[in-house]
């Protein structure tokens, strides 16, 4: 494994930890924190507050001032990086990379070379699958305004997965969910689902830190586009995507030097 790739790890390895203790630590029985508590370290929390917050000032039900810092946080990272929180620093990003190898391994998959599955979905029918999360993005705000809890609050993929939500067959259909879609097509949620993912996209036209290609070398030999988890088709010509996570894979599986580059600024390829 390089030195990339490993960081990735390590730093989805760090936030899927994180997440665990704040789950575990709600269940702790002199902890007097509600799901609330859990609730609050959610960015997205902010966006399902965001009509109760400026409208009367209150935040909706188990969320708090913290939801909004994360945002700002996260929001500060995507202008600088773009969709790299999902690709780097999400515990749900770390979740289903993490689904999807263990797929590939129990399907014949073994170092670079993929198992069966994860799948491929069909092109067209993957792009129209991925208008999905920027509807479900327009529902929830729509629906947050006569909100009392946020919307996502009793189907939520991380309260079921790091909150330990036993207790809700839904929540524990939701985690089955989450597993085995991710396990036959790598990154489902973050591709078709995630309403945060959906509004970090935007961000990827502007942020300055960006993967480049140079024209010049590229012999379009497609391996970047399809190592790329995201399944971004033809990668060399759409590294500003909004469905690209920043994960650098194109840049690790690319086998020509100086070929596919991290860039800080704004020109988009470079010819040598
Ligand atoms: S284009 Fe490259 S950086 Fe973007 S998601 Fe695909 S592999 Fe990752
Ligand atoms: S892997 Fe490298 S050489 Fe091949 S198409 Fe991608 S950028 Fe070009």
């Amino acid at each position: 494994m390089n030195d990339t790739r490993r960081s990735r790890r390590y730093m989805q390895g760090a936030a899927a930890l994180f997440m665990l203790v704040i789950g575990a630590r709600h269940l702790m029985p002199d902890s007097n924190s509600t799901a609330g508590g859990f609730d609050a370290f959610c960015p997205f929390g902010a966006v399902e507050s965001a009509w109760s917050f400026l409208t009367t000032g209150e935040m909706l039900r188990t969320t708090n001032a913290l939801n909004i810092t994360m945002f700002v946080a996260v929001i500060a990272v995507s202008v600088f990086a773009g969709r790299a929180f999902c690709g780097w620093m999400c515990p749900m990003g770390a979740l289903q990379d993490g689904s999807a190898w263990l797929a590939s391994r129990i399907t014949g998959g073994k170092g670079r070379k993929k198992g069966f599955l994860p799948l491929r979905v069909p092109e067209k029918l993957d792009k129209f699958l991925r208008y999905f999360k920027y509807l479900l993005l327009i529902w929830i705000i729509l629906e947050s305004v006569n909100a009392v809890y946020p919307p996502v609050h009793e189907f939520c993929p991380v309260r079921a997965t790091y909150g330990f939500a036993w207790y809700s067959p839904l929540l524990v259909l939701v985690f089955i969910g989450f597993i085995g879609s991710s396990m036959l097509v790598e990154r489902f949620s973050c591709k078709y689902i995630c309403p945060l993912g959906a509004i970090l996209g935007i961000f990827n036209r502007i942020a300055p830190l960006r993967p480049i290609v140079n024209k010049g070398s590229c012999v379009d030999c497609g391996n970047c586009t399809r190592h790329c988890p995201m399944g971004i088709p033809d990668v060399p010509d759409q590294l500003n995507s909004a469905e690209c996570t920043r994960c650098l894979e194109c840049l690790e599986s690319c086998g020509r030097k100086n070929t596919m580059l991290l860039w800080l600024g704004k020109t988009k390829s470079v010819e040598q």
